[in-house]
C-alpha cells in the first residue's frame, strides 16, 4: 500500500526517465499525480463494427486477431508490424510503425479491444498504432471514458493513465478533503474521494463533470481561504509615520505639471503615509496615463522622513528604465538611488547590498531580486511594485516582511473586471488615474491583412527618415517548443529586414533569452535614438518609455490577447509625434478581425479587457498568470465567477468562526502550500 506523498516512481511503468519527465509537470509525489487533472475525455465506452467506419475515423472496436503478426524491417531504423482483425461485419489490417515489441503482443484467436484512427483506403481498412487492451482485461485505454492528460515530451497518455490508476488503486489514504465538515453534503456533493475517482475514471460524461465542479469548487475555496488570511494579516498594520510634505515642493521639479488625476493619486498616497496606518494602495491607470511620477513623490515623502524605498519591477528592463527615470526625478532633490537585479556582478552586487545595508541608497530599484535573502535595508519605509499582476500577492506580502510594516503602494496597468478585482485587490485601497498627460494623440490603429506588408514597410522606412524609430513585434506564446520556433521567427525576420528589407537602417533584435546585460544593451541603444526599427517579441510589453518610437508594428497579432495588444500600443504615442499601431493578420489566422477591429476603434484599456473577456472566453487573458493570483490547477477563474463568488462566502463565513483553520488541518495546509509556492517563484 501507499502513501500520498510517496514518489511516482511507486507506479509500475515509471523508471527514472518517465519520473524525471513527470517532475517537468510538477509531479513528484502520488498526490501531485491524482492533482494532475484530465483536459478532456474520450468516449470509448461504445464499440461500432468495422464495416461502419469511413476514411479518418477514431473509433473503438471489439475484433479477433485473425492473422499472426509478422515483423519486417524496412530498413535502418525502420520497422513495421502488421497483421489482421475481423469482427462479424467485416476485416481491417492492423499497423504498428517503428514499434517490433509489438508482434508479441498479439496471438491468432485473441479477443480484443482497439482503439485508434482508421484509414481507408478503395475497400481496404487500415487502423495504424492503435491502442489495445484484451477483452477480460480491458477498462484502462479501450472500454471505458477515456482521460486525456495535457503531457510533456518523454510521457504519453498511457503511461499517466497506468500511472493514475496504480496510484488510486493503492493509496492507503484517501486525498485529503479540503472542505470543512458538513460543506460539501449540504450543497449535495460528493466526499473529495468519490470526486478524485470520478475525475480520472468516470463511468459517465456527467460524473465526469460533477467531479470537476466539486473540486473547482474547493480549489476556489482554498484561494478564497489563502487571499482571506493574507488580508486577515494586514488588518492589524499600525504604520510609520510619515510627516506629509507639500507636493508642490516636489511637483515644482518636474518639467510638467500633474494631471488632476494624477494629483489626486499623489495626495492620496501621501495622505495615507501620514496616517499612522500602513498604506495598501493600488494605483491603477492605463498605459501612459503617468503612474511613475506618482510613484516618485511617494519615495521623495518616504525620503523627507528618513526612510528608503524598494522599487520592485517584473522585468530588468524595465528595472533599468525606472532606475534611470528615477535618477532623473529624484536625482536633484538628493535621492540616491541603486539598482539590484539577478544579472549584476558579483562585485557590483556587494557593493549594491553594502549601500542599501548602511542607507547610503536612499532607493533601490531592482527585480525579484529586492525579495533574495542577504538584503538587509537600513530603514526600508516604503514598497513599490510596477506592474504588479506579475507579481503574486503574496510577493508582495514577503517584500513588505524585509521591513517593520512599511507603506506599499501597486501600481497596475492591468484592468481587471470588478469580482476579480475586489478579489485580488480586496486588501488595497484604490486611486484610479483616469486621464491622459495633456498633449497625447490616439494612437491611428489599423487592423490589416499580410499583403498590405510591402506597403506597411515603406511607410516604416518614411517615418524612419523623418527622424521616428519602429517597434516591429513578433509573437511568442506558449510553451517551450512553441517558443523555441516563435523564437526562431523572430530572429528570421530580423536577420531578412536587415539585410533585404532595411540595408541602409539599423535595425536591432530584442528577445527575452537574451542575457541582461545585451538586452540592457539593445535597449539603451533604441532609446539614445541609435537604432530605428527594433525587431522584438513580447519583452517590449510591459512599460518600455522611448518617445520618439512612433510605430508600432504586430506580426501575426491574432495571435495577441486584446489586452496584450493595447500594452504593446502604449510603446508608442508617448512623445510629440503623430503614432500609429498596424496589426498584421497571419495568412491562417481565420477570423481574428472582428476581434482586431476593436483595437482600432477603441483606445479605452478597461473596455478593451472587457471586449476581450467576451471575445476569447477567459482562458486566454487570465492566462500567463498576469492576474498575479496563486496558479490553479483544476479552476479557470473567469469562468468559474460564479462558483467563485459563492467559495467565497463560504470560505469568510468559515474564517470568520475559525480564523486559523484549526478544524481543517488538510485546508490550513494546504492554504499555507498554495501561498508558499507563491513566494519561492
Ligand atoms: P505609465 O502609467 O504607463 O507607467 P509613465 O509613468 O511611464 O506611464 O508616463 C508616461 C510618459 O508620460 C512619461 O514619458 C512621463 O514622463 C510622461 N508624463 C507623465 N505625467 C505627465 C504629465 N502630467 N504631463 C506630461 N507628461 C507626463
Ligand atoms: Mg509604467
Amino acid at each position: 500500500m501507499a502513501k500520498l506523498k510517496d514518489s511516482v516512481r511507486y507506479c509500475k511503468g515509471i523508471g527514472e526517465q518517465r519520473a524525471e519527465a513527470l517532475h517537468k509537470l510538477g509531479i513528484d509525489t502520488l498526490e501531485d499525480l491524482l492533482r494532475w487533472f484530465p483536459r478532456d475525455y474520450q468516449d470509448r465506452s461504445q464499440t461500432v463494427y468495422l464495416d461502419s467506419l469511413a476514411d479518418g475515423d477514431t473509433a473503438c472496436i471489439r475484433a479477433r486477431v485473425v492473422s499472426q503478426p509478422v515483423l519486417n524491417r524496412i530498413r535502418a531504423g525502420m520497422s513495421l508490424v502488421k497483421f489482421r482483425i475481423a469482427d462479424d461485419s467485416g476485416s481491417a489490417e492492423v499497423v504498428y510503425f517503428n514499434q517490433p515489441y509489438q508482434k508479441n503482443q498479439f496471438a491468432v484467436g485473441q479477443e480484443r479491444f482497439f482503439f485508434g484512427k482508421f484509414k481507408k483506403d478503395g475497400g481496404r481498412l487500415q487502423l495504424q498504432n492503435p491502442v489495445s487492451e484484451k477483452i477480460d482485461q480491458a477498462g484502462l485505454v479501450t472500454g471505458r471514458i477515456v482521460p486525456v492528460y495535457p503531457l510533456t515530451s518523454g510521457i504519453t497518455q498511457k503511461s499517466l493513465q497506468t500511472a493514475i490508476s496504480t496510484a488510486l488503486n493503492s493509496l492507503e489514504e484517501p486525498l485529503p478533503d479540503l472542505l470543512p465538515p458538513g460543506l460539501a453534503e449540504r450543497y449535495g456533493m460528493e466526499p473529495a474521494a468519490e470526486a478524485y475517482r470520478h475525475i480520472h475514471f468516470p463511468e459517465t460524461l456527467e460524473q465526469a463533470h460533477n467531479a470537476r465542479q466539486r473540486l473547482v469548487f474547493e480549489e476556489l475555496f482554498t484561494l478564497a481561504c489563502a487571499l482571506g488570511s493574507l488580508k486577515g494579516q494586514r488588518r492589524v498594520r499600525p504604520g510609520i509615520l510619515f510627516p506629509k510634505p507639500e507636493l508642490n515642493a516636489f511637483t515644482d521639479t518636474l518639467p510638467f505639471s500633474l494631471t488632476g488625476a494624477q494629483r489626486r493619486a499623489a495626495e492620496e498616497a501621501l495622505e495615507d503615509m501620514s496616517s499612522g496606518q500602513a498604506m495598501n494602495r493600488l494605483v491603477q491607470g492605463d498605459v501612459g496615463s503617468g503612474k511613475t511620477v506618482v510613484a516618485a513623490a511617494c519615495i521623495w515623502t518616504a525620503h523627507l522622513a528618513g526612510y528608503q524605498s524598494a522599487f520592485m519591477a517584473p522585468t530588468e528592463l524595465l528595472a533599468r528604465q525606472h532606475q534611470g527615470t528615477m535618477e532623473a526625478l529624484l536625482g536633484p532633490l538628493g535621492i540616491h538611488t541603486v539598482l539590484l537585479t539577478g544579472s549584476l556582478g558579483a562585485a557590483a552586487r556587494r557593493q549594491a547590498l553594502e549601500q542599501i545595508r548602511s542607507g547610503e541608497a536612499n532607493l533601490v530599484v531592482g527585480t525579484h531580486a529586492l525579495l533574495s535573502e542577504g538584503v538587509e535595508y537600513a530603514r526600508l519605509g516604503l514598497v513599490i511594485t510596477d506592474e504588479q499582476h506579475r507579481f503574486g500577492v503574496s510577493q508582495r506580502a514577503a517584500l513588505a516582511e524585509k521591513a517593520q510594516s512599511p507603506h506599499v503602494l501597486v501600481m497596475s496597468a492591468t484592468p481587471i473586471p470588478r469580482t476579480l478585482a475586489l478579489m485580488i485587490y480586496g486588501d488595497l485601497d484604490v486611486s484610479v488615474i483616469d486621464e491622459l498627460p495633456p498633449g497625447r494623440q490616439k494612437v491611428d490603429t489599423y487592423a490589416v491583412q499580410e499583403s498590405m506588408r510591402p506597403r506597411i514597410r515603406r511607410f516604416a522606412e518614411k517615418l524612419v527618415k523623418e527622424g521616428r524609430q519602429v517597434y516591429i513585434v513578433c509573437p511568442m506564446i506558449g510553451d517551450d517548443e512553441q517558443k523555441s520556433a516563435d523564437l526562431l521567427s523572430a530572429k528570421e525576420l530580423y536577420e531578412e529586414l536587415r539585410d533585404k528589407v532595411f540595408p541602409t537602417l539599423r535595425l536591432a533584435l530584442l528577445h527575452g533569452r537574451m542575457k541582461a546585460a545585451d538586452k540592457d544593451k539593445v535597449m539603451n541603444a533604441f532609446a539614445a535614438g541609435e537604432v530605428d526599427i527594433l525587431v522584438s517579441t513580447t519583452v517590449v510589453e510591459v512599460g518600455v518609455d522611448v518617445p520618439n518610437a512612433a510605430l508600432m508594428v504586430v506580426e501575426n497579432a491574432e495571435r495577441f490577447g486584446l489586452s496584450q495588444l493595447h500594452q504593446l500600443r502604449g510603446r508608442v504615442g508617448r512623445g510629440k509625434h503623430k503614432s500609429y499601431c498596424i496589426l498584421l493578420q497571419g495568412s491562417d489566422s481565420g477570423d481574428a478581425s472582428a476581434r482586431l477591429s476593436v483595437m482600432a476603434s477603441c483606445s479605452d484599456g478597461f473596455r478593451i479587457a472587457e471586449e476581450d473577456l467576451k471575445l476569447r472566453g477567459p482562458g486566454d487573458f487570465f492566462g500567463n498568470r498576469q492576474h498575479g493570483l496563486p496558479e490553479l490547477q483544476i479552476a479557470d477563474l473567469a469562468s468559474s465567477l460564479d462558483v467563485l463568488k459563492w467559495a467565497q462566502e463560504e470560505a469568510a463565513a468559515l474564517m470568520r468562526a475559525d480564523p486559523e483553520l484549526n478544524t481543517c488541518p488538510a485546508l490550513r495546509q494546504r492554504v499555507k502550500r498554495m501561498l508558499d509556492a507563491q513566494i519561492g517563484a
